[in-house]
């Protein structure tokens, strides 16, 4: 397959070089790590020690001094064998390009150069039992008490909780303002603090990553911990939000082309009747149809980092990519789990058990309904609805 992405010769090298080291972990280690409940860190530590962990950060802080468009290409060339990385978007996408955004040098020197090699691990948290789709009415409350904070609240969903050192946590900080809404602020929240307790969430996935629910019970927080300015924190976490949707494209391209290879594979290979199953269009047009769209929504994602890494506004495009990659790779998945026949729900083959990790992608990190009300009130000028 050639497909509509004409790679650099930057983009090819760095394409190769983690298809190298992803090809000797392959997709049975990722599933079966994730069906153990264990992690994957000599895969975190590979990938950080050859720089792709932060190959989007700046050399001054441990990176490649690339971009997100260089960071993409090792998401998808990861997921493209079977390795979707949910973590990989949550601490170096999300918490780095905050951190590099509005974060103290002081915070930069302390995590950066750890997120880009693997060695320092950071979770992101917004989410909260009351407040999902709607962040302004996050009620974890940071209080100050003179010199630094105290965090009380909840928040779940967590990914990556249990391998973390912080949490890039998302507070209220201050009392109600005129539109309603608070002010909120960003910490760094050290896990091991005194009064932070995790839960972990059952769920079908089968991925490395857990979930957890966070419980901060009046956790002392240092002055240091603040990330940019008191009260900013809304305008400031928006530094990881297009980052984070860009590379959430990126695990359901690469888990897209995943499915495509396989069904393509096995349609050339299996004979029913006189001829392989491919011949018949009953099982090449579906399959070709699902290729198409998972290159449109590549095309779409190369043209979101591209934006984001040139200072365009990313917003519209990063939306855009993150629900047609969405929907892309759950109907290649679909479709090569079809041409497989019986095969496609068996272990052997390893499709049916990334259904769920490709299905998430449609309502995390945002959900398909908040992307078409960010389209309908941005692109097409129609009234907020809620
Ligand atoms: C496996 C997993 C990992 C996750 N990891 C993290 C993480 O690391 N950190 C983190 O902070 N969060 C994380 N999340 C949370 C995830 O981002 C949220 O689940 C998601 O944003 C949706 O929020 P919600 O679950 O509260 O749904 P709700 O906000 O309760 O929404 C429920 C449904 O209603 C729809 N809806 C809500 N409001 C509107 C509206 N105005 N218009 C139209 N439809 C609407 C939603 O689209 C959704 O379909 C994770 C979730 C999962 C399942």
């Amino acid at each position: 397959m050639t497909g509509l992405i004409v790679d650099s010769d930057e983009h090819r090298a760095i394409r190769e070089s983690v298809a190298k080291i992803a090809a000797r972990y392959g997709h049975r280690y990722f599933a079966s790590r994730g069906r153990e409940g264990r992690q994957i860190d000599e895969l975190w530590s590979e990938l950080g020690a050859a720089g792709f962990l932060g190959v989007h950060l700046p050399v001054a802080y441990g990176g490649g001094g690339a971009g997100l468009s260089e960071y993409v290409v090792v998401l998808e060339e990861l997921a493209a064998h079977g390795i979707p990385l949910l973590l990989a978007v949550v601490g170096p996408a999300i918490c780095g390009s905050i951190v590099l955004a509005y974060g103290s040098e002081e915070l930069k020197q302390a995590w950066l150069p750890g997120l880009a090699s693997g060695e320092r691990r950071m979770c992101f948290a917004i989410t909260e039992p009351d407040a999902g789709s709607n962040s302004h009415m996050v009620s974890t409350t940071a209080r100050t008490d003179g010199e630094g904070w105290r965090l009380s609240g909840a928040k779940y969903y967590i990914s990556g909780a249990d391998e973390a050192e912080a949490v890039l946590v998302v507070a209220r900080d201050g009392e109600r303002l005129d539109d309603g809404r608070y002010p909120l602020s960003l910490f760094v929240a050290p896990l091991a603090a005194p009064g932070v307790r995790l839960e972990p969430i059952e769920t079908e996935l089968v991925s490395p990553e857990r979930q957890f629910t966070l419980t901060f019970d009046d956790v002392r927080l240092e002055p240091e911990t603040l990330i940019g300015e008191r009260g900013k924190g809304l305008r400031q976490v928006f530094a990881g939000l297009n980052p984070e949707r860009i590379c959430a494209a990126a695990l359901s391209n690469g888990m897209g082309r995943y499915a495509l290879d396989r069904a393509s594979r096995y349609a050339n290979e299996r004979a029913v009747w006189s001829t392989p199953i491919g011949a018949h269009q009953g099982v090449a047009h579906p399959l070709a149809e699902a290729y198409i769209g998972v290159e449109l929504a590549r095309l779409a994602t190369v043209r979101a980092a591209d934006l984001h890494d040139t200072g365009g506004n990313a917003a519209e495009a990063a939306n855009i990519a993150k629900f047609a990659a969405a929907d892309a790779s759950l109907k290649a998945l679909d479709q090569a789990i079809q041409t497989h026949g019986g095969n496609g729900l068996s272990r052997e083959y390893g499709l049916a058990d990334l259904w769920f990790v490709a299905r998430l992608l449609r309502t995390a990190p945002v959900s398909r309904e908040m992307v078409l009300n960010f389209v309908a009130e941005h692109a097409l000028g129609l009234p907020h609805s809620y």
